[in-house]
């Protein structure tokens, strides 16, 4: 028999690494043990370093949206997202294939970015199924988790993923992209669509 973990999806812990800061570029140290109170203090002492189960990250974003409220919470999910897109950016692009990237014009560019990406979507998409297409009105898309129920967090978990590609396709395609959301798990919709406006 397959342990239940094998089942989970992961994703990598740069989504909790990167929320924790994100909440330390904001908030005072002392006020951090109290919104992280009831499972999540760990983190700043101990974050994590290698793949989590998604459902960690969905656990810290449940426990801090009612204490920071929606808006206030997708905007540090927002941030997060960044800094996320930043450690990629740093970290797991290389830099030979961001000049080149930079360098085509902006619908090639975006083409081989967004296959680049595809290739390892499950690390930040996790369950949710993340897909692209290009031409002349280009979107990408994350689907819903399928690991548990989202719905009170959907608007914040878009903000994630709204903040995250908005700063990776600015930072390496082209600097005026803007990600206009057509369609949003937050209202009902099977995923989170963002039409790419070059
Ligand atoms: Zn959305």
């Amino acid at each position: 028999m397959v342990p239940a973990t094998m089942h989970a999806a992961r994703i990598g812990p740069n989504a909790i690494i990167q929320t924790i800061a994100a909440l330390r570029e904001v908030y005072a140290p002392e006020e951090l043990p109290k919104l992280l109170a009831g499972g999540a203090e760990v983190y700043l002492s101990e974050l994590p370093h290698e793949m989590i189960p998604e459902e960690q990250f969905h656990a810290l974003v449940e426990l801090l949206t009612p204490r920071l409220g929606g808006e206030r919470a997708g905007e540090i999910l927002f941030r997060s997202g960044e800094r996320t897109a930043d450690y990629v950016r740093a970290n797991r692009i290389p830099g030979p294939f961001q000049t080149l990237v930079g360098m085509l014009p902006a619908p090639l560019g975006l083409r081989l970015l967004l296959l680049a990406i595809s290739k390892h979507a499950w690390t930040f998409a996790g369950s949710g199924k993340f897909s692209f297409h290009l031409g002349r009105t280009p979107w990408l898309s994350i689907g819903k988790p399928v690991d548990r129920d989202t719905t009170a967090i959907a608007a914040v978990l878009c903000r994630y993923y709204c903040g995250a590609f908005t700063q990776l396709l600015r930072r390496v395609v082209n600097p005026r992209i803007t990600l206009r959301e057509t369609a949003c798990q937050a209202q009902g919709g099977a995923a989170c669509v963002y039409q790419i406006v070059l």
